[in-house]
């Protein structure tokens, strides 16, 4: 009997497609939204030497305590308001294991950050996307109705959204929340570029997530490390699902080395705002390109008539940005993520050159 693995696959994964990353060669790299400056030589030189004595021959701490207490006091909750994931990759894929599933819907406005839509498939939930309105905000009233579909949903709200840079309304997503009876998680990845939170109303809706990376702002994209803050009910329910040891011990290191030492990364961050407001508006000075308000550490631009066109000369010249361009409403959009200035520098001038 020949056994063909096309017959023992999961027939509701059949249309689903892998992530892929693609390897294009570039020598800019502005396609994924991470932090252009690695860390400080004094901070790697202080996790060397941490690193040194460090028992790798021994299992990591499950449950993250270190990272957790030192978290819970910035943040100022308490540490069983906080699960720790590889990357809050892990953490989407961990609520919609805890409260998806079959029989629920994952809900999320279009377009957004992936992810959300392919682990609901993955764990047989129904992913609903709900389209934003032209402006780019959510529209509270559909997404409400969508929850309305099945009993139990988990409603997924980017903030500031990826891929479009901007914080949907506040009051919208508020709506959202005290209407929808769905678990409503708030993706925050970007929130250290924002500055803007939905922290401070955690305590009154028992039914909200915030999800916060180290991959963005603190430059660890590298060493995969999220976390979630939410009600001490929600963070039982994820410990039932998460894998016993998913933080390796070398980044809950390299975390709370970064956390203790974010005054020394601080004018990292400054850097990146300054650019954006000046990447936004020598974009907005040229013919043809359309720059959206950006909170994020990304901008998302149209090029017309041919954002194609533009994408591949910049990838003649090295430079890789992320092309989103589909009929709708990405129509002829590109994403840039902010650069270091020489590299902002290099990417107008392709465009600027483009444009002659
Ligand atoms: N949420 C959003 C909105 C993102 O854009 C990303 C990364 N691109 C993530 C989550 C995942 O981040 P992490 O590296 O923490 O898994």
């Amino acid at each position: 009997m020949k056994t063909r693995i096309a017959d023992l696959v999961r027939p509701d994964l059949a249309d689903l497609k892998p992530y892929v990353v693609k390897d294009v060669p570039h020598r800019i790299k502005m396609d994924a939204n991470e932090n252009p400056f690695d860390m400080p030589d004094q901070i790697r030189e202080l996790i060397a030497s941490e690193i040194a004595r460090y028992p790798f021959n021994r299992y990591p701490d499950p449950v993250a305590l270190d990272l957790r207490k030192s978290l819970a006091a910035d943040l100022n909750v308490d540490v069983d308001q906080l699960a720790i994931g590889n990357g809050s990759d892990e953490l989407i894929n961990y609520i919609i294991a805890a409260f998806g599933g079959h029989n629920a819907s994952i809900i999320f406005p279009e377009p957004t950050f992936s992810m959300y839509g392919i682990l609901g498939k993955l764990w047989g939930s129904e992913a609903l996307g709900v389209p934003l309105s032209s402006d780019f905000d959510i529209v509270p009233d559909e997404i409400i109705s969508a929850s309305k579909i099945r009993d139990r949903n988990i409603i997924f709200i980017c903030y500031p959204n990826n891929p479009t840079g901007s914080s949907f309304s506040r009051e919208a997503i508020l709506d959202v929340v005290e209407n929808s009876g769905a678990l409503v998680v708030i993706d925050e990845a970007y929130y250290e570029f924002s500055g803007k939170t939905f922290l401070p109303l955690l305590a009154d809706y028992e039914n909200l997530i915030l999800l916060r990376t180290f991959s963005k702002a603190f430059g660890l994209a590298g060493l995969r490390t999220g976390y979630m803050i939410a009600g001490s009910d929600i963070i039982n329910e994820i410990m039932k699902v998460k894998m016993v040891y998913n933080i390796n011990s070398f980044s809950q290191k390299v975390a709370l080395i970064l956390l203790k030492h974010r005054d020394e990364i601080a004018p990292y961050l400054e850097k990146i705002l300054q650019e954006r407001k000046r990447l936004a508006q020598q974009l907005d000075e040229l013919d043809g390109i359309e720059p959206f308000p950006s909170d994020a550490n990304f901008i998302l631009f149209r090029a017309e008539p041919d954002a194609e066109a533009i994408f591949s000369k910049l990838l003649e010249n090295g430079i890789l940005i992320r092309n989103l361009n589909e009929p709708g409403l990405l129509q002829n959009c590109l994403r840039v993520t902010i650069g270091k200035p020489e590299e902002n520098d290099a990417f107008l001038g392709v465009l600027r050159d483009f444009h002659e």
